[in-house]
C-alpha cells in the first residue's frame, strides 16, 4: 500500500514475490548491484587520474532556533546542532564539501566519536584512492570501522560519502543529478515539525509553519498514546488538507502501537513511521498483518541489505528516506532504486540537516521525483550557514534543489572560520 500527497491509500507496483523474485540477488550482494552502479560505471572517468590528497574535519555547532527535543543534551552539554564538515582536496586542487551530523539522542554518534572515527580510522584508509571509486571507499570504510548488526558509524562516514559526490561533480562540472543521468527535479516541498511540550502549544507552532508557507506537517509522537491522537486530532483540525506524518521514533511498545494504528488512521494520518525499537522484527510483522497504516521505517534500514530483508520478511510499506543515516548518498540511492522495483513507499526525510548535508538530500530527492512532502527541518531549526547563498525555502514552502556542480553549493571560507570560532568559545569541540 502506499499513501497519496492527499492522505489516500492505493496500492503499487508489483507484488513482494515479484519483486524478490526479479531482485535475485543476496543481501550481501545488493551494494554493488542494481542501477546505481551501472549508472556510475557509465559516467565515471577519471580521465585526469586524480587522487584523493588530502581530508579535513571541522567539527563544528550551529546555532538554531525553536525547540527539537532530538537536539536537547542533558544538563551543562554545548547547546546546538553539532556537525563534521568534511572537506576532501583532489590532487589537482579541486575541493569537494562533505558533513556528517551526528544527533546522539536519536542514534549513538556523537560530535566527538565521528570527528575521531574520520580523522583517526577513515581519512588515513581513504587517502590516495581515486575519488570517483565511490564502492572502493565505501569498502575502506567500512573496513576500517566495521558494522554492528548493520553499518558502522554510518553518519560519520556520510561525510565523506558526500564529500566525495560533491568533488567528482566538481571535477567534471556536473551536477549530482546530471552524474546520476537523471533531471535536477524540485522544487520540493517541505514538511514542518511539531513536538511539543504541551498539547496547547500546538496552534501556536501550526500557525509558525503556516506563515512560513508550510501546508504539510509531521508529528512527533510516542510513547503516550492519548496525548499523541489529541495532537493529531489539533493538526488535522487546522490544516485538513496536508499530509500530516507521525514518527514514532521507536518509542511505542508493540501494544501500543496495534492500539494506536487503527486510531492515527481513523484521524486521517496517512503513515506511521519507526513505531517500535527497530529491531523489534516480529512486531513489525504484526503492525504489518494488521494493516492498518502503511508502516515506514527510518532508523531500522541503514544498509540495502537491512532494507532487502525488511522486504523479504514483508515488514514495512516504505522507507523515510535519509542519506545520512545510510552512510552517504550512495547507499541512499541504491535504497530508493530498491524501494522502486518493489513498489514502496519513498519519503524523504532528514536528520535537521545544515546546508551541505541538506544539499546532498535536496539532490536525491529531486532527482528521484520524491511524491511527499519532505520532513527536511534544517531550515526549520538552525539559524547558521557555512554556504555562500544559504538552502531558504520560498514564501509557498517549498525549496528548490541547488543547481550547479557537484552539490550545488559553496562553502564560504569566511562564514567557516566565523562558526569555529563561535564553536569553539562557546564549547570545547574535539
Ligand atoms: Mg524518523
Amino acid at each position: 500500500m502506499a499513501s497519496a500527497r492527499d492522505g489516500s491509500v492505493r496500492s503499487t507496483g508489483r507484488s513482494r514475490r515479484e519483486f524478490l523474485t526479479a531482485a535475485g540477488v543476496s543481501a550481501a550482494g545488493v551494494f554493488a548491484a542494481g542501477r546505481a552502479a551501472d549508472a556510475d560505471a557509465a559516467v565515471a572517468g577519471n580521465s585526469a587520474g586524480v587522487t584523493i590528497e588530502r581530508v579535513e574535519v571541522f567539527p563544528v555547532r550551529y546555532r538554531t532556533v525553536g525547540r527539537f527535543r532530538f537536539l536537547e543534551g542533558p544538563p551543562g552539554t554545548p547547546e546546538g546542532r553539532a556537525s563534521c564538515l568534511v572537506k576532501i582536496t583532489a590532487s589537482d586542487g579541486t575541493i569537494g564539501w562533505g558533513e556528517s551530523v551526528p544527533i546522539p539522542k536519536w542514534s549513538y554518534e556523537t560530535l566527538e566519536s565521528a570527528t575521531t572515527a574520520l580523522q583517526t580510522y577513515i581519512v588515513p584508509a581513504i587517502s590516495g584512492m581515486d575519488p570517483f571509486d565511490l564502492y572502493g571507499v565505501h569498502r575502506a570504510m567500512d573496513a576500517n570501522i566495521a558494522a554492528s548488526f548493520s553499518t558502522g558509524m554510518p553518519i560519520a562516514k556520510a561525510g565523506v560519502d558526500i564529500a566525495l559526490h560533491d568533488l567528482c561533480g566538481k571535477l567534471t562540472g556536473q551536477s549530482l543529478a546530471q552524474r546520476w543521468g537523471r533531471a535536477r527535479g524540485g522544487p520540493i516541498a517541505l514538511s514542518w515539525t511539531l513536538n511539543p511540550k504541551a498539547l496547547d502549544e500546538t496552534e501556536k507552532l501550526i500557525h509558525d509553519g503556516w506563515e512560513r508557507g508550510y501546508r504539510n506537517f509531521n508529528v512527533k509522537v510516542a510513547p503516550d498514546p492519548t496525548y499523541d491522537l489529541e495532537l493529531c486530532r489539533i493538526v488535522k483540525r487546522n490544516v485538513p488538507d496536508g499530509f500530516l506524518w507521525a514518527d514514532a521514533n521507536g518509542g511505542y511498545d508493540l501494544a501500543t502501537a496495534l492500539d494506536v494504528a487503527p486510531k492515527l488512521a481513523n484521524i486521517g494520518v496517512p503513515v506511521l513511521e519507526q513505531p517500535l525499537p527497530p529491531n523489534r522484527l516480529a512486531g513489525y510483522g504484526e503492525l504489518k498483518r494488521q494493516g492498518a497504516l502503511p508502516i515506514i521505517m527510518d532508523e531500522g534500514v541503514v544498509s540495502p541489505a537491512d532494507l532487502i530483508e525488511f522486504i523479504r520478511l514483508d515488514l514495512l510499506d516504505g522507507v523515510a528516506m535519509k542519506p545520512a543515516r545510510c552512510g552517504g548518498l550512495l547507499p541512499a540511492r541504491r535504497q530508493v532504486e530498491i524501494l522502486e522495483d518493489a513498489g514502496l513507499m519513498f519519503l524523504g526525510s532528514g536528520l535537521t540537516d545544515p546546508d551541505v548535508s541538506l544539499a546532498a538530500s535536496l539532490a536525491l530527492y529531486g532527482a528521484y521525483g520524491l511524491k511527499f512532502p519532505a520532513a527536511l527541518n534544517g531550515p526549520q531549526f538552525i539559524a547558521d550557514s557555512v554556504v555562500r547563498e544559504r538552502l531558504t525555502p520560498r514564501a509557498d514552502g517549498t525549496i528548490d534543489v541547488p543547481a550547479g556542480p557537484g552539490l550545488g553549493v559553496e562553502v564560504d571560507g569566511e562564514k567557516l572560520n566565523e562558526l569555529l570560532e563561535r564553536s569553539r568559545s562557546a564549547a570545547p569541540t574535539p
